[in-house]
């Protein structure tokens, strides 16, 4: 035993355990239409994907209840869209406000029902998804002067459709400029996470929104498909895998209806030798083994320069020989559960082709709970450009880590994707980032940090990364009319 595992053992942390208690669930939950609980004719099974236990029965949408759902949307429509716009903001505030009230509820159901630390939900996911609700309830009442020498007008029913990896999150970065433009919305979030949605719908009755305006469906991928292809729908927003989304758009060519598409990632995290490589190892960690690494803008391909390759490698397997994977409503855990079953099986899949294809791997040490889905922390080093492991998304903790020589070389290596979501650049000199940040074909690219947030700064990728921007003035312009 080394000393550093001796100290380990020494000071190994006592359970923190986040109380379940102010989590109440019903046993069986509908669909949320035109502001009441319409009766699920069908059902399943949603669970907790740490301990495989079963959480409640919830909707698996039909036709008939996407047709009552956009019904709904339509109906509000027209006085949600020629409300005052200072009127539509107070809602939007109380909506803010009472996502911060019910914060740790929520936080603690978001860990629950999708398996990410509790310390991640608290502080990350909740207060991103009040600030995201605020932030576009300023925007309400000032589109003209968002958008001058136009007229900004509202689209109509937008049909929205989101993923697991930040339900509530994603639910926000949806319905908050949606409603701020005037629209209403029928809301589909990912089969396996639709608790924290179900409880929104508690808050919009509280927020007292005027029935109709937001309407949620539970349900697999049918309840999205049927959704889509509605014609009462104005507008798709989706965010999901590149295969999907890319389905939606051959769906919806030549209807006249929007689109935006946030897709997936592989996104370089670019190190030079000159950074502060014990900052950059913190980014690293942060970059991909943040929410297990189901994060489209992970940090999944790691890029060092050759004259620090080995001493940045050493140091990260240190560093992840003490990241605490977990049960998620531990305060000290930070590695939570991986989200399903059929997620775990794909990593799995990828991580074997990646030893299969001659690339090294390294995982710490860690004890893995006997229920649920887990994986442990892994890193791959010989990797080259053409496994899949460099160019598949894995939407796991796993990290794929090359090198290289230049700058040039650098910026080669991170563009050969197909994707465009994200990127990091670790280095001390200000003139490198801008060279780089020039070049790197990436929606966002982060400097000296990594998976930062913010509700005022748009967000979304190029190429099969998808199109059209979220958060910022950018995630406005999707959900308006801006002609004369
Ligand atoms: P997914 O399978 O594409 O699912 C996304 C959503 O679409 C889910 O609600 C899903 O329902 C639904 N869906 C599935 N098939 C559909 C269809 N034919 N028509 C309409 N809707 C359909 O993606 P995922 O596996 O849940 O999420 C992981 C992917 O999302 C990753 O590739 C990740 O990069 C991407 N992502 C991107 C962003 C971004 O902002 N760019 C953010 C988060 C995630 P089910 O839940 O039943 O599958
Ligand atoms: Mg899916």
């Amino acid at each position: 035993m080394t000393e550093l595992e001796q100290v380990g053992e020494r000071w190994d942390y006592a359970p923190a355990p986040e109380s379940r208690e102010i989590v109440q669930l019903r046993d069986r939950y509908g669909h949320y239409v035109g502001g009441t609980w319409r009766e699920a004719t069908d059902t399943y099974t949603t669970i907790s994907p740490s301990s495989e236990e079963p959480l409640a029965q919830v909707g698996q949408g039909t036709a008939a209840d996407v047709d009552a759902a956009v019904a709904a949307a339509r109906e509000a429509f027209p006085v949600w869209g020629a409300l005052r716009p200072a009127e539509r903001a107070k809602y939007l505030f109380r909506i803010a406000r009472i996502l911060q009230e019910r914060s740790r509820e929520l936080a603690v159901l978001e860990s629950l029902n999708g398996g990410k630390p509790i310390k991640e939900s608290r502080d990350v996911d909740l207060p991103l998804a009040a600030a995201h609700f605020f932030y576009y309830a300023g925007w309400a009442d000032k589109l003209e002067y968002a958008f001058p020498n136009s007229t900004p007008r509202p689209l109509g029913v937008a049909g929205q459709i989101i993923p697991w990896n930040f339900p509530l999150l994603m639910l926000a970065w949806k319905i908050a400029p949606a409603l701020a433009a005037g629209n209403t919305v029928v809301l589909k979030p990912a089969e396996t996470t639709p608790l924290t949605a179900l409880v929104f719908c508690d808050v919009l009755r509280q927020a007292e929104l005027p029935p109709g305006v937001v309407n949620i469906l539970t349900g697999d991928g049918r309840t999205g498909a049927a959704l889509v292809e509605h014609p009462g729908i104005d507008k798709v927003a989706f965010t999901g895998s590149t295969e999907v989304g890319k389905e939606i758009q051959r769906r919806l060519a030549g209807t006249g209806k929007r689109l935006t598409l946030e897709l997936g990632g592989k996104a370089a995290n670019v190190v030079f030798d000159d950074c502060a490589l014990d900052q950059a190892v913190e980014g690293i960690v942060n970059g991909i083994y943040f929410n297990q690494g189901h994060v489209c803008c992970a940090g999944s391909r790691l890029l060092l320069q050759e004259s620090i390759a080995e001493q940045a490698v050493d140091k990260l397997k240190r560093r992840l020989g003490t990241l605490r994977v977990g049960e998620p409503l531990d305060k000290n855990t930070d590695v939570g559960a991986i989200n399903s079953a059929q997620q775990l099986a794909k990593i799995r899949e990828l991580v074997a082709s990646g030893e299969e294809e001659g690339a090294e791997i390294f995982q710490p040490e860690c004890r893995l709970p006997e229920k649920g889905y887990w994986f442990a922390p892994t890193v791959f080093t010989n990797v080259a450009q053409s496994y899949r492991i460099a160019q598949e998304e894995i939407f796991g903790p796993v990290l794929s880590v090359l090198t290289f020589r230049t700058p040039e070389e650098a910026v080669e290596k991170a563009n050969n994707t197909a994707y465009g979501l994200s990127a990091g650049v670790w280095t001390e000199k200000g003139s490198r980032i801008l060279w780089m940040a020039e070049r790197l074909r990436a929606g966002v690219v982060w400097a000296n940090t990594f998976n930062r947030f913010d509700p005022t700064s748009p967000f979304g990728g190029y190429r099969e990364s998808g199109f059209g921007r979220e958060g910022g003035l950018h995630g406005l312009a999707p959900y308006l009319e801006l002609g004369e």
